[in-house]
């Protein structure tokens, strides 16, 4: 089996009236999807029960784009042994079939793209041009995997040995839990699961509570190519409620989490209790939090090239990517400068309910609307002045305008803590050397990025910026799949670079096989 060369999917460009008519009647067409109600299936068998749970609109909060279950441990529990027993026939399906599920996938988004991206206009509050590449992204992972699963199949090279035949094959894990978050609903969600499953493990699938309708689509998708009932078990549930239950349960072997490090560490130590009847250490991919930051120099090649830069790294998707810019380092030479910059540049940002494409959409529900209003109430507290933004205006949904707080502390709490919203600190260093120790001083490593136009200091960057994914004078979000391999350092999880060439290797295990020949 052969495939094209990996190519990444392209952007829509809506500037284009086709392009934009043709998203508009898919934001139209995809509300007929809203009052439906959509089961859990395990093994293919359809579930509901008395407990409703009910996905909004956050641009318009009594709106409701689709009722789910909530599952119980009793669906949580079936789920892992359905799971269990189908990976004893879907690990022997050649890999060649395993691909080819992926590829026939991917080709069924891509046709109907901006249905899927609509979906996420409406259950997250994506304006278009976000929504378009987090459906490109899923469309990405699918193809990049389905490639890297045929590179993966030719074993491992070892050396040869005189009087042997040798070799190392890669094998599947067995049951995974796989447990995505909200903020990129459709590409991080089918990146780990079709990780799992084109490796040859079977999945129980739990997506975020605030994201049912966009993971049903894709979930549909995968039931319309004939995946095998059970591959992927679809369980809506409380994760508070049901996760402990699939983390420890004895058959799972291995966890798939992105999302905050607080669930994080606590999937991981659950997961490290060997149970009764356990016969396996399971193993835990986990990818968690950042607080991200771009360090700017006092020499640059473009002020205004960086002041764009960080707009748009702090207030791309109202600052709810794990990749967003949360602090900017400025080096006291040009800190005045550039903090009225930065006020002018986000004085262009509109916010508005993403249907209607605006720059920014509502964050994602009320809670998280209430704790980025405790984060500003408290950076002011500590002595941060708000020079943009600070106010929430609600009428329908969860809108916060885009803040900016200078003159804060480099060990303030907003300097410390992910806010996961469209707040960006200001943190002033007195040279580069200084910005670059602040940039190092919390728990995190995720990303991070540098603006200036000295060959030295980048030089010093790449060696100790402590990131997993460095950006040198250019935005710190919008990593490409095959183009910036993705995953954190120290808090930000267990760098498991999604969408590299490594990925894959974490959902299987190596067996080195030795024959006596004449
Ligand atoms: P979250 O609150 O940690 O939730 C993530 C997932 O975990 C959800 O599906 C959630 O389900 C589930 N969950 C909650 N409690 C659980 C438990 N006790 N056991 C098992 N599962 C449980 O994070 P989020 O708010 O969805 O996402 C935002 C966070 O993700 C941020 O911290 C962001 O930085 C991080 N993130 C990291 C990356 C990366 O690549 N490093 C990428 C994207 C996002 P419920 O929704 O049902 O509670």
């Amino acid at each position: 089996m052969k495939l094209s060369k990996f190519k990444n999917e392209p952007f829509t460009d809506f500037s284009k009236k086709k392009n934009s008519q043709e998203f508009a009647k898919a934001l139209e067409k995809v509300t007929s999807r809203f009052k439906k109600e959509y089961p859990n299936t395990i093994g293919g068998e359809k579930f509901y029960t008395d407990r409703k749970h009910y996905s909004y609109n956050p641009s318009n909060k009594e709106e409701i784009v689709g009722v789910f279950q909530k599952g119980t441990a009793e669906m949580a529990i079936k789920a892992i042994e359905i799971a269990n027993n189908t990976f004893h026939e879907w690990k022997n399906v050649p890999v060649k079939t395993r691909v080819k599920f992926l590829v026939e996938a991917a080709k069924r988004m891509r046709k109907r793209k901006h249905e899927f991206s609509a979906m996420m206009v409406y259950e997250v509050g994506k304006n278009w041009a976000e929504a378009d590449g987090d459906t490109a992204e899923a469309i990405d992972f699918m193809e990049y995997y389905a490639r890297e699963m045929l590179r993966y199949n030719e074993g491992m090279s070892v050396v040869s040995n005189p009087g042997e035949k040798n070799k190392c094959e890669y094998i599947p894990l067995g049951v995974g839990v796989v447990i995505p978050p909200w903020n990129f609903p459709l590409a991080i969600l089918v990146g780990m699961t079709t990780a799992a499953v084109v490796t040859g493990n079977t999945v129980v699938l739990k997506p975020s509570s605030d994201s049912p309708a966009i993971a049903q689509m894709f979930f549909e998708l995968l039931e319309e190519i004939k995946l095998p009932k059970g591959v992927v078990n679809f369980l809506v549930g409380d994760g508070s409620a049901i996760g402990d239950l699939i983390v420890t349960h004895p058959l799972t072997r291995f966890i798939s989490f992105t999302g905050s490090m607080e669930v994080g560490l606590r999937i991981n130590e659950l997961a490290a209790k060997k149970q009764p009847s356990q016969i396996w250490i399971k193993r835990v991919v986990a990818e968690m939090g950042g607080k991200d930051s771009i360090l700017v120099d006092s020499e640059l090649i473009d002020f205004n090239d960086a002041v764009k830069g960080t707009v748009q790294s702090a207030f791309g998707y109202q600052g709810q990517k794990c990749s967003a810019c949360s602090r900017v380092i400025v080096d006291e030479r040009i800190y005045e400068k550039f903090c009225e910059a930065l006020v002018e540049e986000t004085k262009k940002l509109k916010v508005a309910p993403a249907k209607e494409n605006p720059n920014m959409g509502p964050v994602i529900n009320e809670r998280s609307k209430n704790s980025i209003t405790e984060y500003i109430k408290k950076a002011i507290d500590e002595g941060g002045k708000i020079i943009h933004g600070g106010m929430d205006y609600s009428e329908n949904g969860y809108f916060i305008q885009p803040t900016i707080i200078k003159d804060v502390e480099r060990d303030a709490t907003i300097a410390q803590e992910e806010i996961f919203g469209p707040v960006l600190a200001v943190i002033k260093s007195k040279n580069f050397d200084d910005g670059l120790s602040i940039a190092n001083n919390t728990v995190y490593g995720l990303t991070g990025a540098v603006y200036t136009k000295s060959k030295k200091k980048l030089e010093k960057a790449e060696r100790d910026f402590f990131v997993g994914n460095l950006y040198l004078n250019r935005k710190c979000t919008g990593a490409l799949v095959g183009v910036h391999p993705f995953g954190g350092f120290n808090m930000s999880g267990t760098d498991s670079k999604a969408g590299g060439r490594d990925y894959l290797g974490l959902f299987m295990q190596a067996k080195s096989i030795a024959q006596k020949v004449k």
